[in-house]
């Protein structure tokens, strides 16, 4: 399985070395014509505004739209996250807007105000995944396609709807393959 990681901006490399570890073959997407051959699309964590004008600047934006519309599954951290979402609070950015989701971008207050949980996963077993909080979004509202996998404080932190699956944390800052896994089950579903 081919999986490209959106090499735009942010925490790219270690969702490669995630996904060469989980077995599939990663590749760094810049341009239109590498969305081509992928079977599934990750877009890091970062800035998202940086990372949406670049998606436009960079002509990434409607290619992507349109392989989420072939089936193309769609993985976003964080940044990745908020990208996704249709409505971003208070804001106007560029987005893919492919998931029915509300978003609060900086929702647990400012970069020192990062933090490390714990969730409780109900399809990821008994053990706990350690989420890496970084300035993070949380989504506030789901449309009813919208499965909620964890919350933290009534608030969704995984989400999935279709063939999108989103979380406000960075998963590929642990050695916790997990969620990597999950994507890619995801995909040959
Ligand atoms: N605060 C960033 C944003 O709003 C997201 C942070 C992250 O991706 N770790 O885009």
């Amino acid at each position: 399985m081919k999986i490209g990681v959106l090499a735009l901006q942010g925490a790219f490399r270690e969702h490669c070395w995630m996904m060469e570890a989980c077995g599939a073959e990663a590749a760094e997407i810049r341009k239109p014509d590498q969305l081509e051959d992928i079977q599934g699309l990750i877009i890091p964590g970062g800035e998202s505004t940086t990372i949406g004008k670049l998606l436009i600047d960079w002509g990434l934006m409607a290619k992507i739209q349109k392989r989420a519309a072939q089936g193309m599954a769609i993985y976003g951290t964080c940044a990745g996250m908020i990208l996704l979402a249709k409505d971003i609070i208070g804001s106007d950015q560029p987005r893919l807007g492919l998931m029915d989701t509300r978003v609060q971008r900086n929702a647990y207050g400012r970069q020192c105000e990062s933090f490390e949980a714990d969730l409780f996963v109900k399809e990821f077993g008994e053990e706990p995944v350690r989420a890496v909080f970084i300035r993070a979004p949380y989504i506030e509202q789901a449309g009813p396609e919208v499965q909620v996998l964890a919350e933290v404080e009534g608030k969704i932190v995984i989400a999935r709807q279709a063939k999108f699956l989103a979380t406000a944390f960075h998963p590929e800052l642990t050695n916790d393959k997990r969620i990597h896994q999950y994507f890619l089950q995801m995909i040959q579903e």
